[in-house]
């Protein structure tokens, strides 16, 4: 099935590894450093120490070319930063006195200086460090880091291939420095920024590197005429560099679109695109450019982003057909396998029907070499992989996990109408008023407050088998009682039970449905020295029994006022989980909102009027290109509705979001039709407010007005001018006093004193409006 010239040189490859180690040495390392437990000189060694078992585990796995730069001490955008000299003016004296000291100065701030903002990697949960650029800037090259980690992984005897953020995306995703006008568009600053690069690129030639990597994920995004032409002009002079090493431009995470015609005609070596998901449109967008003759094609058919293993067949099918379409063909993941845990071997306690289904870093990495060996020397040097593989992937589809009849017979029975709630609004705020009997101005939070070190030793306890479930059970009570007490005091109207007993809001949840599974060491990065381990949505979502009822009942025995039942609503339940790929990811939403829409209506029944299901991640699931968002969109809010629908009108349902600009998806929001939403706003001094009175938003909303990101107590003066403008955009029959967001994070002293002061301005801003109206 192949041709050989283009096929004997197959190599496999990948773009990044996972950095942490499989103890998380670097977490400890770094952490140590920061804490003064070990010095600069120790935190190097460890670091080579991590590079170097990295790539002797990629190389003794068989993989041809070794990536190096790739790893850092905490986020290779902020790498990239101070490797084309664009250090922050506020900074460059803390790096000037130390380098060191000086990088993590940039990450994380000082008592004095405020960090680079932090932000998402794309679409990823990876979150890195904004690179602020002015008309001022100046660059200049540090060739310092990838040279010596590219030497290291020679001197190991390895061919390696630097890796580095590409000049377009690294100006696509920086920001206008503070001061610097918000039209600056950093990419202006590009002619400044080649010559750098060039210097970059033959400091890495003359350390003897052949091929240098440079992604460019940005342009897999919608770009504007101006940008794409950059993206041409960028590498045409790369390209027309005579002392150079040759040059792959990586793209991932989407298709490239528009981008592929002029990469594919740029004076490059290589282009490595991503043929999984929606970006295995490239394969036929590449045949329509007339493939890459005289180049090399690195093909991304193992997914980087997802723990399941690859349909061996499939890929391979996509491989033979690429080979007719660039002079060398080599087979990669879709992306950095930075985004997936390291070692599924290391799960001991999963389930046997879906652990042989795992594939995190070195899986994955296994796969690759396979498939390059398949390509390469024929399919016959890797049937039992084949076999296997195909053995694997029919007892999925054969397993009870994956297709619970009882699951699927109710999702395909879904009705327009059970995503409908039974009355439209209007007529539902009237009942909820009679209802709820809530004044103007209601004052609520968004379900945590402080979750104190008590609270956590308790948790400690219980999986340490020293507290039994009674005993921990008594803790969580004793939590609630002092915050329904504390509210009540205070005088907030619709309570909250606190979410005490929560570790984490997908977690949770994760824990109580079946079909969910947990690792013991899954962890990946998400910023920096955190890791978080997601749980994941391995087969049909069903609910044994409820989840939230006991604790809502509980803290509404104690008190006349409505209390409020919490839950995390289906969307953001797949964006913070590894999702299956074995089914649309809307029927796997449908399946989860069919779960809640149960627990919301057990709610309801044990005398709940007041439910809301949060939705913080709804925003920053939007796929990467703008075609694609409707049909998210639709299923999302689908979802959502599903969730929340099977309750009686005078039932409210709330609705809660944070982290994102909503401008754009304000008819989304409108889409979910619930009665009331809470929004992140306190910063943004209630932009958002605006944002849905331009948009006619009909419902009731609560822009946040306590910056609960900041230990600041707001003063009761601050919360009023805030509600006064909210009530400019927002009138006040529909606008709701809250924080932006849980409280989980804060100390009880603030919380006490901001939430006071927001009760006390709520009540102030109420005796204005009663004056003035008849
Ligand atoms: N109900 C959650 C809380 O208060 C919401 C968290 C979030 O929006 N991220 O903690
Ligand atoms: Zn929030």
């Amino acid at each position: 099935m192949t041709t050989k010239s283009a096929a004997a040189a197959t190599r496999a490859t990948v773009y990044g590894y996972p950095r942490q180690g499989p103890h998380r040495e670097l977490k400890k390392a770094v952490e140590g450093y920061w804490a003064g437990r070990i010095d600069a000189d120790a935190l190097r060694a460890a670091s080579v120490e991590l590079r170097r078992a990295n790539w002797r585990r990629l190389a003794d796995a068989g993989i041809h070319e070794v990536p190096t730069g790739d790893f850092s001490l905490y986020d290779h955008v902020l790498d990239t930063t101070v490797l084309v000299g664009a250090i922050p003016t506020r900074h460059r004296a803390a790096v000037d006195a130390d380098a060191l000291a000086g990088y993590f100065a940039m990450a994380r701030g000082t008592r004095d200086v405020a960090p680079l903002e932090m932000t998402k990697w794309f679409d990823t949960n990876y979150h890195y460090l904004v690179p602020e650029l002015g008309p001022d800037t100046t660059f200049s090259a540090n060739s310092a880091k990838p040279v010596t980690e590219f030497a290291e992984a020679v001197a190991l005897g390895l061919t390696a291939r630097p890796v580095l953020v590409g000049p377009i995306t690294y100006l696509l995703l920086a920001k206008p420095a503070p001061g610097v006008s918000a039209d600056f568009e950093p990419l202006t600053l590009l002619d400044r920024l080649l010559p750098v690069y060039a210097q970059v690129l033959a400091d890495l030639r003359a350390a003897g590197a052949e091929w240098v990597q440079l992604d460019e994920p940005a342009l897999v995004q919608d770009r504007s005429f101006a940008e794409l032409n950059a993206a041409s002009r960028a590498y045409r002079d790369l390209g027309g560099l005579v002392d150079r090493p040759k040059l792959l431009v990586a793209s991932y995470f989407d298709r490239l679109g528009e981008a592929l015609p002029i990469l594919a005609k740029a004076p490059i070596e290589g282009l490595a695109l991503d043929f999984t998901g929606p970006a295995a449109a490239n394969l036929d967008a590449l045949a329509a450019v007339g493939g890459l003759p005289g180049k090399r094609l690195v093909a991304g058919v193992v997914d980087g982003r997802n723990v399941w293993i690859n349909d061996l067949g499939r890929s391979l099918a996509t491989l033979g057909t690429l080979l007719g379409l660039a002079d060398r063909v080599d087979v990669a993941a879709s992306c950095s396998l930075l985004h997936v845990p390291l070692d599924a071997d290391a799960e001991r306690d999963i389930d046997p029907q879906i652990a042989r289904l795992l594939a995190f870093a070195r899986q994955k990495t296994e796969e690759i070499v396979t498939l390059a060996r398949g390509l390469g020397q024929g399919t016959d040097t890797i049937a039992a992989h084949l076999a296997a593989n195909r053995t694997d992937l029919a007892a999925r589809k054969a397993s009870a996990l994956t297709r619970d009849p009882a699951v699927r017979a109710r999702t395909a029975a879904v009705t327009a109408a059970d995503g409908r709630r039974s009355r439209p609004y209007p007529e539902r705020a009237a009942a909820q008023r009679a209802h709820l009997g809530l004044p103007l101005l209601p004052t609520t939070t968004i379900g945590s407050f402080p979750q104190t070190a008590e609270l956590r030793a308790a948790r400690a306890e219980l999986r340490a088998g020293r507290l039994d479930d009674a005993g921990y059970a008594k803790r969580i009570e004793a939590e609630i009682r002092e915050v329904i007490s504390f509210q009540e005091q205070a005088g907030i109207d619709v309570l909250v039970h606190g979410e005490a007993e929560r570790n984490d809001m997908v977690q949770y949840f994760a824990e109580q449905l079946t079909g969910y599974a947990a690792t013991r060491h899954g962890w990946v990065q998400s910023y920096g020295t955190r890791y978080v381990r997601p749980p994941i949505l391995a087969g049909d979502i069903s609910r044994p029994g409820p989840m939230t009822v006991r604790w809502t009942s509980f803290a509404q025995s104690l008190s006349d006022r409505p209390v409020k039942g919490m839950l995390t609503g289906p969307v953001t339940m797949l964006a913070w989980s590894f999702v299956r790929d074995d089914q649309p990811l809307g029927t796997t939403a449908r399946q989860v909102a069919l779960a809640l829409r149960d627990e919301v209506d057990d709610l309801e029944a044990a005398g709940t009027s007041v439910i809301q299901v949060d939705e913080p991640a709804l925003r920053e699931t939007l796929p990467l290109r703008t075609a694609d968002h409707a049909a998210y969109l639709a299923w999302a809010t689908e979802a959502f509705r599903l969730t929340t629908s099977g309750v009686r009108a005078e039932t409210q349902i709330h609705t809660h979001m944070c982290y994102a600009e909503f401008g754009d998806i304000v008819q989304a929001i409108d889409d979910l039709d619930a009665d009331v939403i809470s929004l992140e706003a306190a910063r943004s001094h209630m932009q958002v407010a605006h944002e849905l009175a331009a948009h006619g938003y009909p419902r009731e909303a609560g822009p946040g007005v306590y910056d609960i990101h900041s230990p600041r107590i707001p003063d009761t003066d601050e919360v009023a001018r805030l509600l006064r403008e909210g009530l400019t955009a927002i009138p006040a029959e529909r606008l709701w006093v809250n924080p932006d967001c849980g409280l989980k994070t804060r100390g009880w002293p603030e919380v006490r004193a901001s939430l006071t002061n927001l009760v006390t301005a709520a009540r102030e801003v109420r005796s204005t409006l009663s004056n003035s109206t008849p």
